[in-house]
């Protein structure tokens, strides 16, 4: 198996999950006692989070980038970036190692792809919903057009990630406006929703929404698995 890095701890709710089910899929495909050879660098979210919110994404990317680097002489073979927002500095991370980050925007565009999706709803935070990084990229790659929140519930959608899902608390009021915005959105056309924020998948798990749920966790992991397995 190849080595995977991952630039986790935000939040480290959602990188639980990588984990685990990283650790789970090897198991599955390989049975007995394998399990998967990570590498984590896992940061304090608040330094992150005060850089998104002062827009200092330079900074936030140079953190990043430098974890990436610890994570490539430690010997990881590829990175994995367990958070859809922090794909905004990609770039930085990508400028300062020589090994491939694998991108949660591409495997979320794949998966769209493969399903023949043309038009699909996107929950995030707010700087995946309206920023250019993450719609652009599925929009030139994969020709998927992306839509959103109305301004209102989309400021909802990014308070519930911030001061409830990164924080632990995934509670009913939240699961039930996160699926009336899907409501929302079907009405406007989207065929399937992204859940385009890693811990999205944690709040709305096993609930019943009104479209088919597209979850960046589980796909990004997919991709992981890949490449470590070398399939
Ligand atoms: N984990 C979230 C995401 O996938 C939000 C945390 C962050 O801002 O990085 O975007």
């Amino acid at each position: 198996m190849r080595q995977l890095g991952i630039l986790g701890g935000m939040s480290w709710e959602s990188t639980a999950s990588y984990y685990r089910v990283l650790n789970q899929g090897v198991r599955e495909q390989l049975g007995g006692l394998h399990s998967a050879p990570l590498l984590l660098h896992s940061v304090d979210f608040a330094e992150i989070a005060e850089l998104q919110r002062r827009g200092d994404w330079q900074a936030a990317g140079q953190v990043l980038a430098q974890a990436a680097q610890g994570l490539e002489r430690a010997g990881a073979t590829a990175l994995l970036l367990a958070t859809n927002t922090m794909h905004k500095v990609a770039p930085a991370i990508e400028a300062a190692v020589d090994i491939p980050l694998l991108h949660i925007g591409d495997a979320v565009g794949q998966a769209l792809q493969r399903q023949g999706v043309r038009r699909a709803a996107l929950l995030g935070t707010r700087f995946t919903m309206q920023e250019d990084f993450y719609r652009q990229r599925l929009a030139e790659r994969f020709a998927i057009e992306v839509i959103t929140p109305n301004a209102a519930q989309m400021a909802e959608v990014d308070r519930v990630i911030f001061a409830e899902l990164c924080q632990g608390h995934f509670l009913p009021p939240a699961r039930a406006f996160y699926l009336d915005c899907l409501r929302a959105l079907q009405g406007q056309g989207a065929e399937v929703a992204i859940l385009g924020c890693t811990e999205i998948g944690l709040l709305l798990d096993g609930l019943d929404a009104s479209l088919p749920l597209l979850d960046s966790t589980e796909l990004h992991v997919a991709m992981g698995l890949e490449w470590m397995l070398g399939s």
